[in-house]
Order: structure tokens, then sequence, then C-alpha cells
């Protein structure tokens, strides 16, 4: 490690950083020198001109200079002292709270000071609180800051004064050679210490607007760095993970064929487009990273087993992994109903499956005699080992984070590798999935079966209840099916089960004529697959549930869905439950049932619902009104902690950055490896392999 290198040099090797300071520094998350230099400003203070007393406008930052003209003690609410200062344009007073007596004297005897603050409007005319002074020497007259005056972000014990006196001493140690620059000329329009020096001592015509937008060039060119160091991590981790030897999945196709052809609808041209990219991917002896994304209902399900079945055919066993137990439980009805013709044996594995069922399960799965294993994350737990894993399915990916798709392959350790393939309950936004899955390759169903309806979404208040209801029992008379989903209490599954069974019972009453279910968190197991499996085979008509069902339930003769209090929820998850209808031939449609008055996003979002059944344009706009934060969920954003850059803000540079990062990778490895050390430590963020 070479020890000039800012990025190992701590805070304690400054002037004047001690102890005391070096631990309140600590909780601005700045440890080292270098994190000092990355500690942007939150915005800048004009410190380079004098403004005359008689121009001052209320709240701008100034310096102003002029004679003090006495100075009081006031007994209002707070004792204070209250200085006036003239200029010859105008008078201003100067107002302290806090003074020891030393500093009352100086002001009382008068001279010419110069201020700094923020000027204030008051009852009595302008004002400024607690202004920086120095008093001024006729003689020698004081130079004025020749740059902006940065305002950064600060904890209590440090001040701004402070703060740019340690930054402006690690500036003054910046050199090629203590923060070498790493990225390949002509990159940027700035190398990163210009861009640092020129964030840290802007000029006063720098473009502020620029500053507060993020978009200056500067702060660009440091975003771009930071960003890049997060995707050369990704990709790294990738190739590591493809140097690896895994099975090369050649068997023949002829399961794939009977299968094909025992399914009552032929593959859509985007299914077998899918198909194939990943059937290629299975033929190569390094391991598969695939994500795919489709709509709800493009018919994800049937790429997967046929993923499934080219591991069988090769004569490998693969796993197919789902976020719930409903889910689980539904996908083995699946593939039962397809496969078992075929002689395949499965698998069940979740928390549910316990005792003698348990054990005959991993017997199963350990000697191999089941080809296809399906689960919860219970299947990648201790004491679970597989015969010959060649493939591992992740169904609804978004609620796994990118060290739990790690650990899954692990399942597979021995001599080869297991491909992964991994599927999203609905789309990410093209620059989401560009930065959190750098690590995989991407294949897009843009295309849902012939003959859907897109579901007719209204929006409708809660006063109009009793018609929906009426509306309710109309569509069951004639044979449809309905879900109502109550999403009234997200906080706590107790509540939320409590709520969702008086909704239950009051539709009992409601509704004497029809068999109504009730699915909630609280259940067990058991009882839930009870009550779905009644659903789905139309023994009830109506299913009240609450967002358990959101991923993947699919009951092709439900088609009226009812969402209570559907503001509550962000448009992805909206998205995902409305998916559960719409997959049938008959027209379905979608209530959403809300309370009044709705604020300005919620009425965005159930306005963006009604317009458009789109799930890549609703996640783009998920974005846009949540943010990334909420969109990929805490856990995979948390894995992606990023200081500099915004990931929407600054996803125009993703394209660059992505051909960047596998150039370095190419060409210069250890450049590559300095980047990611720089912004993300010594330790490779996303893990070894
Ligand atoms: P998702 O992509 O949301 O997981 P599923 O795999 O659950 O969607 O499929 C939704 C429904 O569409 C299922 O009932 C499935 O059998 C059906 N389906 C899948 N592919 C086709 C197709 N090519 N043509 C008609 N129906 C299909
Ligand atoms: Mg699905």
């Amino acid at each position: 490690m070479n020890e000039h290198l800012l990025a190992t040099m701590p805070t304690t090797r400054l002037r004047g950083v001690g102890t005391q300071l070096a631990t309140n520094l600590t909780k601005l998350g700045i440890e080292t020198v270098q994190d000092l230099l990355f500690h942007l400003p939150l915005r800048y203070m004009d410190r380079t001109k004098v403004t005359p007393i008689g121009a001052l406008q209320p709240h701008a930052d100034v310096v102003i200079e002029g004679e003090v003209r006495g100075c009081d003690l006031v007994y209002g609410r707070r004792r204070s002292l209250m200085c006036r200062l003239q200029d010859g344009t105008g008078i201003i007073t100067l107002r302290f709270f806090h003074f020891s007596n030393a500093q009352r004297e100086t002001l009382a005897k008068g001279g010419r000071l110069r201020c700094f603050g923020e000027v204030r409007r008051s009852s009595s005319g302008l004002e400024i609180y607690h202004p920086e002074y120095q008093f001024l020497d006729q003689l020698q007259p004081l130079p004025l800051q020749q740059h902006l005056t940065a305002v950064y972000p600060s904890v209590e014990g440090i001040s701004q004064a402070r703060l740019r006196t340690i930054i402006n001493q690690a500036l003054s140690l910046v050199s090629e050679r203590s923060l070498p620059e790493l990225l390949p000329e002509k990159k940027c329009q700035l190398t990163l210490i210009e861009a640092l020096e020129f964030i840290h001592h802007p000029p006063s015509t720098a473009p502020l607007e620029q500053f507060s937008n993020g978009s200056h060039p500067a702060q660009q060119r440091l975003a771009f760095e930071e960003m890049l160091s997060h995707h050369l991590s990704l990709l790294q981790l990738r190739q590591a993970i493809q140097r690896h030897p895994a099975p090369s999945l050649n068997g023949d196709n002829r399961l794939q064929q009977r299968f094909l052809t025992s399914l009552p609808f032929p593959l859509t041209a985007a299914q077998q487009r899918v198909q194939q990219e990943i059937g290629a991917d299975l033929a190569k002896s390094h391991p598969m990273l695939r994500l795919v994304q489709g709509d709800v209902g493009s018919g994800k399900t049937v790429v997967a087993a046929l993923a499934a079945l080219q591991a069988v055919a090769s004569g490998f066993q693969a796993a197919i992994m789902a976020p719930t137990e409903i889910l689980a439980e539904q996908h083995r009805n699946s593939f039962q109903e397809w496969l078992e013709p075929l002689g395949i044996e499965l698998a069940m594995l979740t928390g549910r499956v316990k005792g003698k069922a348990r054990e005959r399960q991993l017997q199963m799965i350990r000697d191999g005699s089941a080809r296809i294993v399906i689960g919860t994350h219970a299947l990648f737990q201790e004491g679970v080992n597989f015969h010959n894993l060649g493939l591992t399915i992740i169904d609804e990916q978004h609620r796994f984070g990118v060290h739990q798709r790690l650990a899954l392959r692990e399942k597979g350790r021995g001599a080869l590798l297991p491909h992964q393939l991994i599927m999203t309950a609905t789309p990410i936004p093209r620059t989401l999935a560009m930065s959190a899955y750098a690590d995989l390759d991407c294949s897009i169903i843009d295309e849902l079966p012939p003959g859907r309806f897109p579901v007719n979404t209204v929006v409708v208040a809660k006063h109009r209840r009793g018609e929906i209801i009426e509306h309710i029992r109309n569509a069951c008379a004639k044979g449809r099916q309905a879900y109502w989903v109550c999403t009234l209490i997200e906080e706590s599954d107790v509540l939320e089960a409590q709520a969702a069974e008086a909704t239950a019972d009051e539709l009992h009453l409601l509704l004497p004529g029809l068999n109504i279910g009730l699915v909630h968190g609280r259940q067990k197991p058991a009882e839930k697959a009870a009550t779905m499996a009644d659903f789905k085979r139309g023994d009830l008509q109506l299913l009240v549930a609450t967002t358990v069902i959101e991923v993947g339930v699919d009951v092709p003769n439900a088609s009226l869905m009812i969402i209570e209090d559907p503001e509550r929820l962000g448009l992805a998850q909206l998205h995902q439950l409305r998916g559960r209808v719409g997959r049938g031939e008959q027209e379905s449609h979608c209530v959403l049932l809300y309370s009044p008055p709705l604020s300005r996003q919620g009425t965005e979002r159930l306005r963006i619902m009604r317009q458009t059944n789109d799930g890549f344009r609703i996640a783009e706009k998920d974005l846009e009104l949540r943010g990334p934060g909420e969109v990929l969920g805490t856990r995979q954003t948390g894995e992606m902690p990023l200081r500099i850059a915004d990931l929407q803000r600054d996803s125009h540079l993703l394209p660059e950055i992505k051909d960047t990062a596998i150039s370095l990778l190419a060409h210069s490895p250890d450049r590559a490896q300095a980047i990611i050390e720089r912004w993300l430590g010594g330790s490779q963020r996303y893990g070894q392999v």
C-alpha cells in the first residue's frame, strides 16, 4: 500500500485534527483524507465582493463593510447585543445572542468591520444574526475571497470554518501521486484533481444553477467515476464466477419438444427468442448469469420450465426458488401438471415441509431421483445437498439482493458451478437494470400472449363501495371470480390480518350467496395453500386477501379485482397486484377503491394506473416518483451506496460507464482494481468468489 495515498491516510494526519474532531468526522462518513475530498459542498456563498448596505436584499448571503455606529444590550425575549453598522449607503443591525464581554467591549469601541452572513428582515429594518466578522485595518486592506465559499453538510461539533480549513489542507496534499488519475484519457472533460479543485473552490463566475442540479462537468466527473467503480465491481464478480467451469447442458431437445406439444398454446415470438438466448447460454461450459424481464403475465414460467428441462435432458438437476410459499406451491402445481406426464420427478422444499416428509424430499434431492426441485429460500439452507445441480432459477428476483444470489451459487460447489437464471416480477427501469444488474445478461419478453384484453382500470372513491359490491355479486353470478385486496395496514401483519378478516366478515354478510375465502400472512402455510387451491378450482368465488397474493398468483378465471386503499402502494406493487387479473380470455376489471382526499403523489399514481397497462412505462414512472431506493428495495440499494452520484440524475452516464468498464477490465485491470478500491474500499464490495 502506498503510504502517500490519500485513500488510506487517516484524517488525524492533518494539522488540527485530534481524536475528538476525527470522531466527529466519522459521523459524516469521513475517515480518510480522501473521504474529506469527496465530502462535497451543499451550496456556495459568494464572498468575493462587498455589497453596499443600501443594496441588501433579505435572505442573501453577503459580505458587507462599514463603521460600527453604536452597540446596545437589549433585553427582549432573549438578551442580545445589537450593533449598528453604517457604510454611507444604509444601515444594518448585527445581532448577537451569544457573546463574551471582551467581544462586546471591542465592538463598542467602534471601527471598520467586514461581515459575512445572511440578511434577514426584522421589524426594525435589516439584520444579520451572528455574522462572522473581521476588523479592517486602514493601512493593510484584507484581501477578499478569490473563490466562492463552500457550505458543507456538517454535524454538531464541526463548524463550517473548521471543515473548510481541513478540506483545504486535504486539497493541498493532492497530487498525481497521492490521488492518481485513474480514468482513461478523454473520458471526461476534467481530471479528478481538477474536478475536486473546482468543486471545493469554484471561481466566482461558476454557474451556480448547474451546481445545484448536479449537472456541472466537475460533479459529473466524480459521479462518473463513482458509478464506474460499482459497475466494475459487479463486472469483476461476474468474470470471477464465469472463470469457473459449469456443466454444459447440451442434451437433446426431445423433452422440451414433448412439453411444448402438450401445452394448449404456442409460445409467443418473444418467449421463443428468450428461450433460445437461454438455451445457447446453458450449452456453454461456463456459468450463465441471465436476467429475464417480462411484464406481468408475459409467460415467464413456461420459459423457466423449458430451461429446467434442458438441464434434466442433460442429466442435471434444476432448482427453482420462489419468494413466497404461495408462489412455490403454485409453481409446484404447474410443474406437476406439465412434467409428470413426461416422467420427471419433482421435489418440493419450503419451510412448511417438515419431519419425515422433509427427510424424504432431502433424500430425493441428494440421491438425484428428484430432477427438478421447487421451493422457497429453504432450498438453500444447511443440510440441503444436491446430487448434481446444473441450473438455479430464481423467480421474482426483486426480493433478493446480490448477496443472496451469491449464496445460492454455493449450493453447486464442487467442480462445477450451476447456471443461474433470474426472473423479475415486474420490469425494472432500464437505467436501474443497467446499474444494479450489471453482473447479468438480460433477456426481455416484450410481448403478451395473444388474445389478452388490457385490464380496464377504474378509480372509485370509498363512498361508492356499495355499488362495487353489487358489481361483484353480478360478476360472480356470471361465473367470474374476484379478488378483494386489503392494503390498509402494512406496518403490522397482525393488524393487517385483522383488517382482512373484518373485511371478509363484512363481505360475507353483504354477499350471502357467495363462497368467500381469506388469505393473509398470519395463516399457516397449509391453510393458505388450501384456500388458494379452492379458489383456483373455482370453489370460491371471492378471495379476500392481503398483499400476500401480490406476486405471481395465476388464476385465469379471476377477472375482477378490487384494491382497497391503493394509494398506499407503490406503482410496481399495484401493477403486480393488478396482473393477477387479465390472465384469461374475458375482459377484466380492476377497481382502485381509494379513501379521499388523495395526496398529489397518490393522485398521480392512480392516474398512471388508469392510463396504462404497460409494465415498462409504469416502472419508469415509479422510478420518477419514488426514486431508486424505493423501486429496487432497500436491500439492493443498500448494497450500492452512492456518495456523490444519483442513479436517477446521472443515469445518462451509464452507457458510457458500461463501455469504459468493459474496456478497462480488458486492457487495464490494475486501474480497474484501483478504481474499485478508491470508491468501495479494499475488499471487493460484491463478494469474493
Ligand atoms: P408471469 O410472466 O407473470 O410469471 P405466467 O408464467 O404466470 O406469467 O403466465 C401467465 C399465464 O399465461 C399462465 O396462465 C400461462 O399458462 C399463460 N401463458 C404463458 N405463455 C402463454 C402463451 N404463449 N400463450 C397463451 N398463454 C400463455
Ligand atoms: Mg411469474
